[in-house]
């Protein structure tokens, strides 16, 4: 069933006023997320913060049930998280790794995580090694395959979709992988999640990071953390606080044994509405018609910048997501950027800082990411304003 596409347009004010290809950086919310969020804070401000949140305590439950429910998890493996880096950080710094161990990542993983690795590593006496990329650009799994067997590897850390390119990962098929060597698996859903289908039964990883604003639709500053029902109390979060443990004695404590062992007490309330509402949204609108609308978006995209002579196309892999990339000859990709935002066409430029292990990285891209509410026409006033 295809999408509404007046109807979603009618709800994104945003989409009247700016053709909005940045929804890999953020995406424009649609009216029920704004309208939770300004509701709860309206009450806030006028019963107070803490009665406020006692008189939207559904609404706020509701958070859990709803990425759950898009995810293929139950609520107690979901914890809400400022934003999508710290959430990985806290399944990341949470796994106890020995003298020896292995991590296992791909060539294209967030260069956040890729610090944490080169943190953890030498403090930690773990090896961090990047598995190299299959003929079409995304993990080998032949790769994996052989250095999983070698043995010792506690971790794979992969993304599903990276932030700088529009290959997609195989994540199940590293999931199926991972368990058979008996590995931790934690995937960086972050362009994903609100995208396409994810389902973390399906790609059997044991922990999944994502964020509030980009295809979820949700406020920013928003994210959460999936962690499997079983490999809970086997992480020890970095932090902990009132809401992650409860005092047994004066000086014991226990830490919780669901996700609420990686929240912290004290949170945007208001967020946690509006990216329930989110994930709601996207589900009713449908997330398999969802992936088919961004999908044909973006090889429509890719197929007129293909034909226009100057343009270099930088996506790899064999299934693409939304996120297209692509240099123009003899113009800096920054400078791009801006010419565009002056005809009201919103893209991001990436860098290379961002791809830190990525040997086919440029120093700068042009990256138009689109979303199911985008349009033909805004594609059209994309290529009409290229250089
Ligand atoms: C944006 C992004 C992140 C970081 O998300 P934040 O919410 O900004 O912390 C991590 N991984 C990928 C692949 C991303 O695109």
């Amino acid at each position: 069933m295809g999408i509404d596409i007046e109807k979603v347009r009618a709800e994104t004010p945003g989409s009247a006023g700016v053709v909005h290809l940045n929804n890999a950086g953020a995406s424009l919310p649609p009216r029920p997320v704004t309208d939770s969020v300004f509701a709860h804070l309206e009450l806030e401000a006028t019963i107070g913060g803490y009665e406020a949140a006692e008189r939207n305590a559904t609404a706020i439950a509701r958070f859990y049930g709803a990425v759950a429910e898009l995810i293929g998890a139950v609520p107690e493996e979901i914890a809400y998280v400022e934003n999508a880096t710290r959430a990985w950080d806290m399944a990341f710094y949470g796994i106890p790794f020995q003298r020896g161990d292995r991590i296992l990542t791909t060539t294209s993983e967030y260069a956040s995580n890729a610090i944490a690795f080169h943190q953890i590593a030498p403090a930690r006496g773990v090896s961090v090694e990047v598995v190299p990329d299959d003929e079409h650009g995304q993990i080998s799994l032949e790769a994996l395959a052989t250095e999983l067997a070698r043995g010792g590897v506690r971790l794979v850390a992969i993304n599903h979709i990276p932030t700088h390119n529009g290959l997609i990962n195989p994540a199940a098929a590293v999931g199926r992988l991972a368990r058979e060597a008996g590995a931790l698996y934690l995937l960086d859903a972050c362009q994903s999640v609100g995208q396409l289908p994810v389902d973390v039964r399906e790609i059997g990883c044991d922990m999944l990071s994502a964020t509030g604003r980009k295809f979820l639709r949700g406020p920013r500053g928003t994210g959460f953390l999936y962690v499997r029902r079983d490999v809970i109390p086997t992480l020890e979060p970095p932090f902990l606080d009132l809401q992650s443990a409860d005092w047994t004695t004066p000086e014991t404590y226990e830490v919780h044994d669901d996700a609420r062992r990686f929240e912290t007490w004290e949170r945007f309330v208001a967020g946690q509405v509006g990216l329930g509402v989110a994930a709601d949204y996207a589900a009713a609108i449908g997330i398999e018609a969802i992936e088919e609308r961004v999908t044909g978006l973006a090889a429509l995209l890719r197929g007129e910048l293909a034909a226009r002579p100057g343009i270099t196309l930088l996506d790899r892999g064999e299934r693409r997501s939304g996120v297209v990339t692509f240099t123009v000859e003899g113009h800096d990709s920054m400078a791009v950027k801006l010419a565009l935002r002056e005809r009201g066409v919103n893209v991001s430029a990436t860098d290379a800082a961002h791809q830190r292990f990525d040997p086919h990285a440029v120093p700068s891209a042009v990256r138009a990411s689109v979303h199911y509410y985008n349009t033909e026409d805004e594609l059209d006033r994309l290529l009409a304003a290229l250089p």
